[in-house]
């Protein structure tokens, strides 16, 4: 079957699957509606192809994670950010109120703390504030102007007492300076942009074609910093099903508890899912089904010795 059918067959699979919550932690979270169900799938040269609520906009949560760590890389370069953040993956869960690890840094950028530690270096050239300099990082890898939602962003700042403690206890460890309160909000700003599945597969086809958006052209990350990026999603995407992730289904990708998945075939296309209903772990239980069942008739896990398919083959 050619990818636009199964597209759409995966889709009324799954459509009626309603199990699992949608997040509460974040009060405007809980206001979306539970059921939309999106799937876009970007080629390595921007050709779209989607199904369902692909025009549904949803704020990008831990999603912005790997690329604001690609732009502290590029303005700081890996030595100084592996100085502040390491690259191991944690197995707790991503909001855990710290632990360091014995160099007294959070373990890696995908958790909250690490996440946090990251974006606090981020600095702005002169013609730009801090925040305009994460949403057009952001922006030139989906190829078009994003927006913060702010009814979101003020919701994280009200309800984000643990992110609150996890930054005091970094200032404690020295990893934040004086400026906690803006390093936190810029990190509640990141969180709240929106995107719709079509952006997140922009997002993602953007890395798969060496750091270039393909419709834009633009050169968002370079291929050192992209393999950091594609090394630490691989690693440390998923929270703490990473591991499981990476056996059955063997792609680098990374989640947010908006309940977007963006999964990325290095050399053949990104695969970004949204349904807001989650499991346990804070991932997307339809997400994750999708991305299971796609992994498996693609042959995408990228160990399997049997080669994936074509783009020829599949669209
Ligand atoms: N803004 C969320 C938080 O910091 C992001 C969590 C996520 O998507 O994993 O709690």
């Amino acid at each position: 079957m050619k990818l636009k059918q199964e597209l759409q067959s995966l889709y009324d699979k799954y459509k009626n699957d309603r199990s699992g919550q949608v997040n509460n932690s974040i009060p405007a979270l809980s206001q979306v509606n539970p059921d939309a169900f999106a799937i876009s799938i970007a080629m390595a040269n921007g050709k779209v192809i989607e199904v369902g609520d692909t025009t549904t906009n949803f704020t990008i949560q831990s999603i912005s994670k790997p690329f604001i760590y690609g732009l502290a890389l590029e303005q700081y370069g890996n030595d100084f950010v592996e100085s502040k953040v390491g690259i191991e993956p944690t197995g707790e869960d991503f909001d855990t109120v710290i632990k360091l690890d014995d160099q007294g840094r959070p373990y890696n950028p995908m958790v909250n703390s690490g996440a946090i530690a990251t974006t606090s270096l981020i600095n702005a050239d002169t013609k730009k504030t801090r925040d305009e300099e994460v949403l057009s990082c952001l922006s030139n890898y989906a190829g078009r102007k994003l927006r913060l939602h702010t009814p979101t962003f003020k919701s994280e700042k009200d309800a984000g007492d643990k992110n609150y403690a996890i930054a005091h206890l970094l200032k404690h460890h020295q990893i934040l300076g004086k400026n906690l309160k803006s390093d936190l909000e810029l990190y509640f700003q990141q969180c709240s942009v929106n995107v719709t599945t079509t952006d997140l597969a922009m997002m993602g086809a953007t890395l798969v074609n060496n750091g270039i958006n393909p419709l834009t052209k633009k050169e968002c990350v370079s291929p050192t910093n992209l393999r950091h990026i594609l090394s630490i999603i691989l690693t440390c995407g998923m929270y703490n099903y990473s591991g499981e992730w990476v056996f059955d289904i063997g792609v680098p990708a990374k989640s947010g508890v908006s309940g977007g998945i963006l999964m990325i075939v290095p050399g053949l296309m990104a695969i970004s899912v949204y349904s807001p209903r989650l499991d346990k772990r804070g991932n997307s239980i339809r997400g994750i089904k999708v991305c299971e069942e796609l992994s498996r008739i693609y042959n995408l896990h990228i160990l399997d010795n049997s080669s994936p398919k074509t783009p020829a083959e599949i669209l």
